[in-house]
């Protein structure tokens, strides 16, 4: 999967990208993050990508040029999708980060003060994606959350021992929460770890795995129920 990532902040991308299970994922070749900024697309000789906007009002708005001539500049496969990260686009989920694993390349256009010019959307026409009802100062955060979450459904981007499928929302939990999880020591400060998780029966266990995962998602999430 390639993600090319157009923003401002470049490096906010490339630190984060630079660890952890990212950074194994770009080292065992299942992903790659290119980052392309506007400003060296700017026409402009003070290499500005903002204005104010017209009409009046506070802060400053992205303006076309830069934004079109680094969105044509980039390099694009057969089987790609445009993504602006902005807080007015369809709420982003795992079953729109599954969706999205299926595709060859991503391109994420991050935002920053007030936002882009209109004529950015019409024009490029990108699939607007939010990643909650909050405002954030820049595209940059929505960009690797995206970056993260599609990439863990990508096959050898977990490694061989950890797998997505039974994480919470997903498919092996039937869209669930997932079960408690538990390691050594079988008993820490007075909390035992439960007897049916030592008993090596793993229909028992897959039972009281099912159970318990039924009982915090009623608990802590029962919309998830219907
Ligand atoms: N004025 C804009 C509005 O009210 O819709 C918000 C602009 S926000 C300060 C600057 C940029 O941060 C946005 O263009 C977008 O790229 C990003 N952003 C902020 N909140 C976001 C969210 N919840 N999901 C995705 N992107 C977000």
């Amino acid at each position: 999967m390639i993600y090319n990532v157009i923003t401002l902040f470049p490096k906010i991308i490339e630190d984060y990208c630079a660890e952890s299970i990212t950074k194994r994922g770009i080292k065992n070749s299942v992903i790659e993050v290119k980052t392309h900024n506007p400003r060296d697309y700017s026409l402009d000789k003070h290499r500005r990508v903002d204005d104010t906007p017209y009409g009046g009002g506070e802060g400053m708005v992205l303006a076309c040029q830069p934004i079109f001539d680094c969105y044509f500049d980039i390099e694009k496969k057969e089987n790609f999708e445009f993504i602006m990260l902005t807080p007015q686009g369809e709420k982003f989920s795992q079953k729109i980060a599954k969706e999205l694993s299926s595709f060859e390349q991503i391109i994420l256009l991050c935002g920053h003060y007030e936002g882009f010019d209109e004529r950015i959307r019409l024009g490029l026409k990108p699939r607007e994606i939010s990643i909650g009802d909050y405002v954030l100062t820049g595209g940059e955060l929505p960009a690797l959350v995206l970056i993260d979450s599609i990439s863990r459904n990508l096959k050898d981007y977990l490694g061989k021992d950890a797998s997505s499928h039974n994480d919470s929302f997903s498919e092996g939990m039937s869209g669930l929460l997932e079960y408690p999880h538990y390691t050594k020591p079988r008993e820490y400060k007075g909390m035992k770890v439960p007897d049916v998780l030592l008993g090596g029966n793993h229909k028992e266990i897959e039972e009281f795995r099912k159970q318990q995962s039924l009982e915090r998602t009623q608990k802590k999430r029962p919309d998830l129920l219907n």
